[in-house]
């Protein structure tokens, strides 16, 4: 039957650590995929995550039953407060049907598929450039019409604010719009608070439906709070939104798969059907989440100790990569690569978008082994002290080639 079937093509981001792996070079870095690593080069388990494990299983009441359809109540409930702040009028007012996916990616994909399902205006507006995934939840869950609006200005490598705004002010009323929440990926590059407040009155102008997607607070400042701005201004402001938030990075619970969506309505009433209606979509789609990875985050984010020591944490991670980034530009001016890297400091989160073409992309891993996406994107989490300089040569080489 399937002898005729075409190759698919290697994925966009995991297929960069595909190449890596079969590489015998010694010099290799990979720098694609999004993922924590320690200055050695190692992954991170956090030690509040650890804490957390041994309080799960030696507890006695644990067991290995069926979460509900919406996954961990008292997860979802923190994940919300995360998101919206304590005192939120969007939790206080009931206003949040929350509900536990399979980490960001099933929480962009539930929130997709209720859309398409009860919302009556299929078109999204992604930024371009964007996370390669959006791209396709979106058709596949039904949305088909799929547009984009400007977002990087490669002139000055930072944000196409006008562009931005004339393309959300003549998008279809009522279009999905998706805003990352903090540490545009793949970019790195952030709308300053002002440029939120321009934003969000293009948005309501239009009466855009905003979809935000949060896979980094924490992670882009080192402070949840300032990481959560931008969702907070929106909800604060009255707007019915979506949100899927993902704790992949800031808890390091990347194959955990631990997410939640929300969908922000008019009032309590309203919740209630709209949850009911997220049970249709997640039913048939994988029945019901896991529930290792939630009950770790449910401990980290009850527990006062453990919430303060992930704080703690989560600076150190999000420290390194400010420090890679120094390092970085310190190299490349050392190095004397041409043009200006200052974008390499200004851009935030755990990526920087260097501005280099598919051709030097091919450059240095070809030549120099060190791997990245095709858009010219580096993980600066992948990134440590001792191989700044030949990363910088790397890229030196490739400019000049
Ligand atoms: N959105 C964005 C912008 C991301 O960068 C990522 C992680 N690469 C995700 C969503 C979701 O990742 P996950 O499904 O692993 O939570």
């Amino acid at each position: 039957i399937w002898q005729d079937i075409p190759q698919g093509p290697p994925d966009a981001i995991l297929g960069v650590s595909e190449a890596f792996k079969k590489d015998p070079s010694p010099d290799k870095i990979n720098l694609g995929v999004g993922a924590y690593r320690t200055e050695e080069g190692k992954p991170l388990v956090l030690n509040v995550v650890r804490k957390a494990e041994q309080k799960i299983i030696n507890s006695p009441t644990e067991n290995k039953e069926y979460l509900g359809i919406t996954g961990n109540p008292k997860f979802n409930e923190l994940s919300a407060k995360l998101a919206f702040g304590e005192s939120s009028s969007v939790i206080r007012e009931g206003r949040n049907a929350t509900v536990q996916a399979l980490s960001g990616t099933g929480s962009l994909r539930v929130g997709a598929e209720f859309l398409a399902q009860h919302y009556p205006v299929h078109t999204v507006l992604l930024p371009n450039p964007t996370w390669a995934n959006h791209n396709k939840i979106f058709p596949l869950a039904g949305i088909k019409d799929v547009r984009k609006y400007r977002y990087f200005k490669p002139a000055t490598k930072g944000l196409d604010y006008e562009g931005m705004i004339q393309d959300l002010q003549s998008a279809p009323e009522g279009a999905i719009v998706v805003l990352h929440a903090c540490a545009h990926n793949p970019t790195g590059v952030d709308p300053t608070s002002e440029q939120w407040r321009g934003i969000l009155k293009a948005v309501q102008q239009k009466r855009l439906l905003p979809f935000f997607d949060s896979a980094y607070q924490g992670f882009a400042s080192g402070d949840l709070e300032r990481d959560a701005a931008a969702i907070r201004l929106f909800a604060d402001a009255g707007l019915e939104l979506l949100l899927a938030q993902s704790y992949a990075k800031n808890m390091g619970l990347y194959g955990e798969r631990v997410g939640a969506l929300t969908v922000v309505t008019r009032s309590a009433e309203v919740t209630n059907r709209v949850e009911s209606q997220l049970k249709q979509v997640i039913r048939p789609m994988f029945s019901n989440p896991p529930r290792h990875g939630a009950a770790i985050v449910v401990e980290v984010l009850s527990d006062p100790r453990l919430y303060a020591e992930w704080r703690e944490e989560l600076k150190g991670m999000a420290g390194r990569i400010i420090e890679m980034r120094k390092q970085l530009l310190q190299a490349l001016k050392e190095v004397g690569v041409p043009g200006t890297w200052d974008h390499v400091v200004h851009q935030i989160g755990m990526f920087s978008f260097l501005g280099v073409s598919k051709e030097q992309v091919r450059v240095m891993t070809e030549k120099h082994h060190v791997y990245l996406t095709q858009d010219g994107r580096i993980s600066m989490a992948g990134l440590s002290s001792s191989k700044c300089r030949y990363l910088a040569e790397a890229i030196n080489d490739a400019v000049r080639t």
